[in-house]
């Protein structure tokens, strides 16, 4: 039977024990996948390479999907962050991030089910930073027509495709007049032009925040720009019980890369302490946008298998330490293979 090659970069920290884990379930469900690993990262730089080695941007350019552990980033000093390398070096300019209650999941909420859809290249993470006298430094907040346009576009047709009704952009334009007033305006105006039938609301982001925690399931689809929609996924991420269980996509027009939300948390990592669902959610992401792209209904069989598996899991109350219970890594993972046959 043929198979889809998918790079697989295992990261730093906890990346490699949760990627295990989603391999095993991923094989186990017969997802009709086949892995080209390369490194990224301290592990590829305790290789004696670069951290972000030439072979591995080629395999996924190649490839054009990866699945990916987190990659540890220094704090203050250091290299720069693989992650966001990645994005930007491979225009992946669409983070989405799908956060939901789950089933036996305890959290303050039960009825959240909203996506956040994040600008994945502009912004502040443009890394333009500089020291403009000692003791004075600065960093560019760059956006762009086409960036934010692109963004918008997106958004709204992922939106059209999922039924979804409303977007919600949150932004500080009344502050950043410029650039998030750009970003801001690309959206109104795709919505005038093109997508009227969905609802856009928009808010500033303080507020939007307080809304989020107040009564999260108002929420439909969020559109942020970079540095928004990286606070505001691990404030969601909060509503439905923590990094553990919220997934993630980075998707450019050529290709894309599945990770989790989370980073490689390296005060647990190589203990079987990380809960390895977002990475494992991640993968049915990676499934079904492969059904997608690839015209394969296997990919959506063993993404639904994957799904039906770990929800189960979860209701039984097969659950790993973060979430309040007391299963390892591997053993999460065992408990959703036992459940892949309903
Ligand atoms: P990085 O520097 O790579 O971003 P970090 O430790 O700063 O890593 P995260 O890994 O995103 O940031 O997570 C913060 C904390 O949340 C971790 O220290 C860890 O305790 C917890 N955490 C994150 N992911 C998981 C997970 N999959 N399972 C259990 N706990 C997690």
């Amino acid at each position: 039977m043929a198979t889809h090659p998918v790079v697989i970069i295992p990261g730093d920290g906890i990346g490699p024990e949760v990627t295990a884990v989603a391999l095993r379930v991923l094989e186990a469900a017969e997802a009709p996948l086949s892995w080209v690993t390369h490194k990224a990262g301290i592990a590829a730089l305790e290789d004696g390479g670069d951290v972000l080695p030439q072979a591995t941007l080629e395999a996924i350019e190649h490839e054009r999907v990866a699945l990916k552990g987190p990659c540890t980033t220094p704090v203050g000093k250091g290299f720069a962050s693989i992650n966001v390398q990645l994005r930007k070096r491979l225009n992946l300019y669409a983070a989405v991030r799908p956060v939901r209650s789950l089933p036996g999941v305890r959290s303050r909420y039960e009825d959240v089910d909203l996506i956040i859809v994040r600008e994945n290249t502009e912004g502040l993470y443009s890394g333009v930073e500089n020291e403009v006298v000692p003791g004075v430094v600065m960093s560019m907040k760059v956006a762009t027509e086409v960036g934010c346009r692109r963004i918008a576009h997106w958004a709204f047709r992922f939106a059209t495709q999922r039924r979804r009704r409303k977007i919600t952009v949150m932004h500080k334009a009344n502050i950043m007049k410029l650039t998030d007033g750009l970003f801001l305006q690309e959206a109104e105006r795709v919505h005038a032009h093109e997508y009227p039938n969905i609802d856009l609301e928009t808010m500033i982001i303080d507020a939007g925040c307080m809304k989020l925690v107040q009564n999260p399931s108002q929420f439909d689809v969020l559109l942020l720009e970079n540095l928004y929609g990286d606070v505001v996924s691990d404030l969601c991420a909060g509503l439905v019980g923590g990094l553990g269980v919220v997934p993630g996509a980075n998707i450019g027009d050529r290709g894309a890369i599945f990770e989790a939300v989370h980073g490689s948390a390296p005060d647990i990592a190589g203990r079987d302490l990380a809960n390895p669902l977002a990475l494992l959610m991640s993968a049915v992401m990676m499934l079904n946008y492969m059904a997608d792209e690839r015209e394969d209904p296997r990919c959506k069989q063993s993404a639904d298998r994957i799904k039906a598996a770990y929800n189960k899991a979860l209701a039984d109350g097969c659950l790993t330490r973060d979430l309040g219970g007391d299963l390892g890594t591997r053993a999460f993972g065992d408990a959703v293979i036992e459940r892949l046959n309903g």
